[in-house]
């Protein structure tokens, strides 16, 4: 037993590494990670282990406070060419909008005051103004987030009566957002209609009753029925829910303001093309197509968004002020026009060709890496557009000299920010995809002032010297 062997908390706490870790933190926070890796250690050794020295235990100190003393999330570059990565945090903002939450956000603001008359006023009504006149519709709110903007959709106009939805749109839609869940918890009852592939008009006609709520219209954003389908249109539904004076309610999912087709994608539904086809109200996601902030937004009729409004899940889901001020920056944009040149996502799905594996070729020039340029894929991903990808053009790693090949390239990709050993903190993690046994690296979605940082990543991780 080497228990004596164990050094003292005092001489831990006068190695250099840790002295300076006591003048940069709180010293009973450094004081108790001392003591918690002592302990460790005499557990350790009581098991048979040698005694660590006083320089071991530093370290192991100096990591656990360098790991615990950073902002999270950390910032990372996106090579995968997916434009709405969810894990990597969908869409990323606009300079205009980092502008607005900085200066609504550093002070104090008018964020629930009318400055005119000095009264109390509502943190919604800017945004509601630019809403109205980018989609038409009568009035709009914005909550937390659009699965959010459901549960309170659904809680204020169809708890305790059955809202109607389509089989084929009864979906998950990912990260456990299930539509079936989402109703039975806002206290509405399912009735789904139809079968997987084929809904008609008449299918929703038959399972109207006297306790019938709304009828539900799902985009299925993340993946396709092909073939033998049919899926009732959004004008048919809305003259069936005239008809019986119920409200039709269309989760457009990722609310794309601009008219995907003009990229060369498929259409993705538009949240101004559900108001004008009569939707009482239309759903859709902040961060998604939109290109702004985490939100949910919910455009429609006057009278069903009053509603929404009164209901006590509206505070309970309600939009903070830093993502407020986001989404009217990012909503400025369609309004000057000038959302493809600003806002980032548009940005990426609008690069050209020839810009893309301009870049490609300059990543591999000045990184000196083994690899070759050659066209690919980017994907829309978040949800969005299943199946439908853009041409692009990617570098591919030749990772046949690296040793663990392309999942050690990648790992050292995702762990360029960490130091180990001698090796310096030059850079932020890198995300990347694997194809073929080489690592490819897609300029679509890497940000120009990125591009120093993923070029010293990439000699670092393929040891070029
Ligand atoms: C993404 C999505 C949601 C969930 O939106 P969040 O903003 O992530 O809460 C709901 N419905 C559809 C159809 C979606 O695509």
């Amino acid at each position: 037993m080497q228990f004596r062997n164990l050094p003292s908390v005092d001489s831990v706490l006068s190695t250099d590494a840790v002295a300076s870790a006591v003048k940069a933190y709180s010293r009973d926070w450094v004081v108790s990670l001392v003591r918690q890796e002592l302990d460790e250690a005499r557990a350790q050794v009581g098991n048979g282990a040698t005694a660590p020295t006083a320089m071991e235990l530093a370290e192991t100190v100096c990591q656990r406070v360098q790991s615990t003393a950073r902002t999270e999330p950390r910032p990372v570059i996106n090579a995968t060419g997916v434009v709405i990565h969810t894990n990597l945090g969908r869409a990323p903002l606009s300079a205009s909008a980092l502008l607005a939450i900085s200066q609504a956000s550093g002070g104090y603001s008018n964020l629930e005051m009318d400055l005119d008359t000095g009264r109390r006023g509502s943190r919604q009504s800017h945004l509601q103004s630019l809403l109205l006149q980018l989609t038409g519709a009568q009035a709009a709110l914005a909550v937390n987030n659009n699965a959010s903007a459901l549960l309170l959709g659904l809680s204020a106009l169809a708890a305790g009566k059955e809202v109607i939805v389509s089989r084929g749109e009864a979906v998950e839609i990912g990260g456990g957002f299930r539509v079936p869940d989402v109703l039975r918890q806002s206290g509405a009852t399912l009735v789904d209609v139809g079968t997987t592939n084929r809904t008609y008009v008449r299918d929703y006609e038959e399972a109207i009753t006297e306790n019938t709520g709304a009828m539900l219209k799902v985009h299925a954003s993340n993946f396709k029925v092909e073939g033998f389908t049919a899926s009732v249109e959004s004008e048919a539904l809305v003259e069936l829910g005239m008809k019986y004076g119920i409200p039709v309610l269309h989760d457009v999912g990722s609310g794309s303001l601009l008219p995907t087709e003009r990229y060369g994608l498929a259409h993705e539904p538009m949240p101004q093309e559900s108001v004008t086809d009569g939707m009482g109200l239309v759903f859709f996601s902040g961060d998604k197509l939109l290109g702004g902030p985490q939100a949910g937004i919910v455009v429609g009729h006057k009278e069903l968004v009053q509603k929404l409004e009164r209901h006590p899940l509206a505070r309970a889901v309600r939009i903070d002020k830093l993502s407020l001020s986001a989404l009217t920056a990012t909503l400025l944009h369609y309004l000057a026009d000038e959302a493809e040149t600003e806002i980032p996502v548009w940005r990426m799905i609008s690069a050209t060709e020839e810009s893309i594996k301009q870049r490609a070729e300059d990543w591999l020039t000045q990184s000196g890496v083994q690899g070759k340029v050659e066209p690919s894929r980017s994907a829309i991903g978040g949800g969005t557009l299943p199946g439908e990808t853009l041409p692009s053009w990617v570098l591919a790693l030749d990772c046949r000299g690296v040793s663990g090949g392309p999942e050690e390239v990648m790992s050292r990709m995702r762990r360029a920010d960490q130091p180990a050993g001698a090796r310096p903190v030059v850079a932020r993690p890198v995300v990347a995809r694997i194809e073929d046994d080489r690592v490819l690296l897609d300029p679509r979605t890497v940000a120009p002032d990125e591009e120093v940082d993923l070029i010293s990543v990439l000699r670092q991780v393929m040891e070029v010297r």
